[in-house]
């Protein structure tokens, strides 16, 4: 291999597939930070990419080095950088802002409008190397475990969906247990939340759920309905507090029906335009809807290495790690659905 080339998985082509391949390493440009990447994880939208879904047909140009969850070291510093030392133990946000928008100017990062996707609109880390502005980069706390720091991108995704509304005591409903439902579902229990419950219809992702949030109620919607599971609950007055992780019309739709008047529901996943609901549930009983998109920067990452750092243990959601090299393996497990967080080792 030669000195200034690199192993990555880039879409080469616009079809299914990736390709691993040998490229030139990137530069680093003033601003901006090289980093060794160490080890990097599976996200959904990857996976998307991986299928060449409709989506993706719209949203990738190829050809486009892919991925944006990752742990790494910084091994240059572009000009102007001083905040950081070679060396360094990083992760980092995926979301490279614009800095002029309004939402910028007034600090409000993660609603940038003219937000640029690492390992979307451009290079991503699922890569030997990976380059990106110094202002995206957060040096890992003391004590942090490198393989838990490589899904930072999702478990920051779980954390601000589960810290958006005050649940300290009170009952929360989480549909989708996917590697972020099953995270927020452990927060919850790490900050205080009474009672949870949480839903999936695939049985591996259940008994996830179940080995991870053992005091939850988890169930199979299609075998107990919601307000069955509430009686079981000794629950009266519906859930306070709803996280929507699953993406599906069906999920929300009950989930709204589910609540308690006042309720608030987060709604990190991505639902189809059509999507039906009881508005006069969501107009009578006082319902709040949130959209959550990504990881408020940086009070996100913060307060996920805090509570890192207290005792939050998500080691249970990393269910596969593979070389860099049996890459196939790894998307073909997140593709049956039969996996939590999947981690390529890059060192
Ligand atoms: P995932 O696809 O791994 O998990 C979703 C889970 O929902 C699956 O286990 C699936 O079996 C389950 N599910 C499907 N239908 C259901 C139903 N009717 N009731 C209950 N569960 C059901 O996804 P993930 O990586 O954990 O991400 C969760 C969601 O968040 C996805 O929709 C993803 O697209 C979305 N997402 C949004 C953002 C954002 O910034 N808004 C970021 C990352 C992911
Ligand atoms: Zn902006």
């Amino acid at each position: 291999m030669a000195e200034n080339t690199m192993f990555a998985l880039v879409k080469a082509e616009p079809k299914a597939g990736l390709t691993l391949k040998e490229v030139p390493i990137p530069q680093t440009n003033p601003g901006e930070v090289k980093i060794k990447v160490l080890k990097s994880a599976i996200c959904g939208t990857d996976l998307h990419i991986y299928n060449w879904d409709e989506w993706s047909q719209r949203t990738i140009k190829v050809p486009q080095i892919i991925g944006h969850e990752f742990v790494g070291e910084i091994v240059e510093l572009g000009g102007g950088v001083t905040q950081y030392s070679l060396g360094d133990i990083v992760s980092g946000e995926g979301h490279i802002i614009c800095k002029t928008c309004r939402n910028c100017m007034a600090g409000r990062l993660h609603l940038c409008k003219n937000t640029i996707g690492v390992g979307v609109n451009r290079d991503g880390c699922f890569a030997q190397y990976l380059v990106i502005p110094a202002e995206n980069v957060v040096r890992l706390a003391p004590g942090i475990d490198l393989d838990i720091a490589s899904c930072f991108d999702a478990l920051g995704n779980a954390v601000h969906t589960a810290l958006k509304f005050d649940l300290t005591g009170e009952d929360v409903l989480i549909t989708g247990a996917g590697p972020i439902g099953i995270m927020a579902g452990i927060i919850c229990r790490h900050i205080g939340a009474k009672k949870i419950a949480i839903t999936d219809l695939n049985p591996y992702r259940l008994e996830l759920a179940k080995n991870a949030v053992p005091d939850a109620y988890v169930v199979n919607p299609s075998e107990i309905s919601l307000p069955d599971l509430m009686k079981k609950m000794d629950m009266t007055e519906g859930f306070d507090i709803g996280l929507e992780m699953s993406g599906s019309p069906r999920a929300f739709a009950d989930m709204v029906d589910s609540m308690g008047n006042g309720g608030k529901i987060a709604l990190l996943g991505i639902l189809s335009g059509k999507t039906d609901i009881n508005w006069d549930k969501v107009v009578f009983g006082g319902l709040t809807i949130q959209g959550i998109y990504g990881r408020e920067m940086f009070d996100t990452w913060y307060k996920m290495m805090s509570m890192l750092q207290t005792g939050l243990d998500v080691s249970k959601i990393i269910t596969h790690r593979f070389d860099f090299k049996d890459f196939e393996k790894g998307f073909e497990v997140m593709q049956s659905g039969e996996s939590g967080k999947v981690v390529l080792n890059w060192a």
